[in-house]
């Protein structure tokens, strides 16, 4: 039975997430388990396609069709996600839990003034009058670091950066008090200078408010300065959970070697960054055993018969490999 534990918010448990085509059945989200505590980054990170959209989605519960949740348990504030009826869904979507995407243009409406679009979020979601939904927009606006926020208000989006798009989408998400934002790469169509920015309103933001926040994300270098605990995703499982700080110091699953080893420059005279070699699966053509086991240079002959389990390593410390078992 799963039990969800004081300090947990969210608690994925072996959730499912597969798409019906015509010829097959793809499992975009196989088996993954893990939870969000109160007051935490998670920082689930994967390669395109690894299945970490995907899991954000299953908890929203937005999968689009032919895909749908087919198994697994989403408990999040002692309710079920994954069972609750679809009125209740969506008091719990942008009320209970906020979200921000990648490209801010495209979850912006370019007809509507960007105040009255933070607005829209209170007015569903709360029983504030139209003054003090304007007052708390105004507010939303200042915490997101609008120094002027009554000139901001009346914008459009196209006439805003889109760093200062993506602040208004952080407003947005932070509108109703969440306990949990599910940021997916909201620093990837920004340039540096201003990804450093928007990380630090994150990072301001959870600790002032109190939220807790899953950060998706293809950058390992941000979960670095980022997130407390680390999950590394592929082929549609999760290979490896982490406190972010021994990951960094010594990652567990080979994955995750070939991972860091991909983007950290190497010590010494060698400069030359180690790709891993061959490419991700595609879901339909997944090896038998551990679906890493084509690319491992560790791989054994366990290894190409069944997948490996998830193996516990130490306190937080999970690893999806066999030469971690006891
Ligand atoms: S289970 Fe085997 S193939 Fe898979 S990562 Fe571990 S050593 Fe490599």
């Amino acid at each position: 039975m799963l039990i969800q534990e004081d300090h947990d918010l969210l608690q994925l448990e072996g959730v499912n997430t597969s798409f019906f085509l015509d010829s097959s059945v793809l499992r975009a989200v196989d088996n993954v388990s893990f939870e969000i505590r109160k007051g935490e980054i998670f920082g689930l990170v994967g390669e395109s396609g690894s299945g970490k959209t995907m899991t954000a989605l299953s908890i929203m519960r937005l999968v689009p069709p032919p895909g749908r949740i087919v198994d697994g348990k989403i408990i999040f504030e002692g309710r079920d996600l994954a069972l609750l009826p679809v009125k209740e869904m969506e008091g719990v979507r942008g009320g209970r839990i906020g979200m921000i995407f990648q490209e801010p243009m495209s979850s912006l409406n370019p007809v509507f003034r960007v105040g009255d679009q933070i607005g829209e979020i209170l007015s569903a979601h709360t029983n504030l009058t139209n003054k003090e939904i304007r007052d708390k927009s105004l507010q939303l606006l200042k915490q997101v670091g609008f120094d002027e926020p009554n000139q901001r208000y009346v914008q459009y989006p196209h006439q805003l950066s889109g760093g200062q798009r993506q602040r208004i989408l952080i407003a947005i998400a932070i509108a109703c008090n969440p306990s949990l934002v599910i940021a997916d790469e909201p620093t990837t169509a920004l340039d540096v200078a201003t990804e450093g920015q928007i990380l630090s309103l994150l990072r301001e933001l959870v600790t002032g408010y109190r939220m807790s926040m899953l950060f998706i994300t293809h950058n390992l270098h941000i979960i670095k300065g980022l997130g407390t605990r680390v999950g590394i995703m592929y082929a549609g499982r999760m290979l490896e959970q982490n406190r972010v700080a021994d990951f960094f110091k010594e990652p567990l699953h080979p994955y995750s070697v070939g991972l860091l080893d991909s983007v950290v420059r190497l010590k010494g005279d060698e400069k030359r960054l180690k790709a891993i070699p061959g490419a991700v699966p595609r879901l339909s053509e997944l090896p038998q055993g551990c679906k890493f086991h084509p690319r491992c240079s560790k791989v054994m002959a366990i290894c190409r018969g069944d997948e490996p389990p998830m193996f516990a390593v130490g306190d937080d410390q999970w690893v999806r490999c066999y030469l971690y078992r006891n």
